[in-house]
């Protein structure tokens, strides 16, 4: 645990930092103009070479080359983030997410409506 006031470990980063991609993935056009492709695409390129952790930005970089992103709709963006955060999962020994929940988890919310 660490105080709200401290700068971010790699941790608190990454939390974050998913958060915001995940959000962004969430929100992106299903039909997204070629304008809108390259902005992504260049936000996810800029990752391996900006991330403030840099053995997390390497391996960023070395997936995105295996695998590179699919931005052609918001559901492919979805899931290869979904898929890519799984993989950062298995290396780190986390579980996997279930991506057929990743609009729950990110967009919509459960239908409790515990999160309305
Ligand atoms: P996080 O993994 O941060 O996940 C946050 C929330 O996202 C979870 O609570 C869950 O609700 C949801 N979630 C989990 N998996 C998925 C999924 N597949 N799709 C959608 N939602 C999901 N840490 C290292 O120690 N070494 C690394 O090499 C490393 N590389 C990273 C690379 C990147 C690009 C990023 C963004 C982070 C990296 N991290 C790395 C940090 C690590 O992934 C976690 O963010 C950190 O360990 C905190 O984990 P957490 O258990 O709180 O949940």
């Amino acid at each position: 645990w660490r105080a709200a006031h401290c700068p971010p470990d790699v941790e608190s980063l990454g939390r974050a930092t998913w958060t915001f991609l995940h959000t962004t993935a969430a929100y992106y056009p299903e039909a997204p103009s070629p304008t809108q492709r390259a902005h992504m695409l260049q936000l996810l390129h800029a990752l391996p070479q900006l991330y403030p952790c840099s053995h997390c930005a390497d391996d960023l970089g070395a997936r995105m080359q295996r695998r590179p992103p699919d931005v052609r709709s918001r559901a492919a963006l979805a899931a290869w983030l979904c898929t890519t955060h799984n993989e950062v999962n298995a290396e780190l020994g986390k579980p996997t997410f279930d991506c057929g929940r990743v609009d729950e988890r990110w967009r919509d919310g459960p239908r409790d409506g515990s999160c309305d």
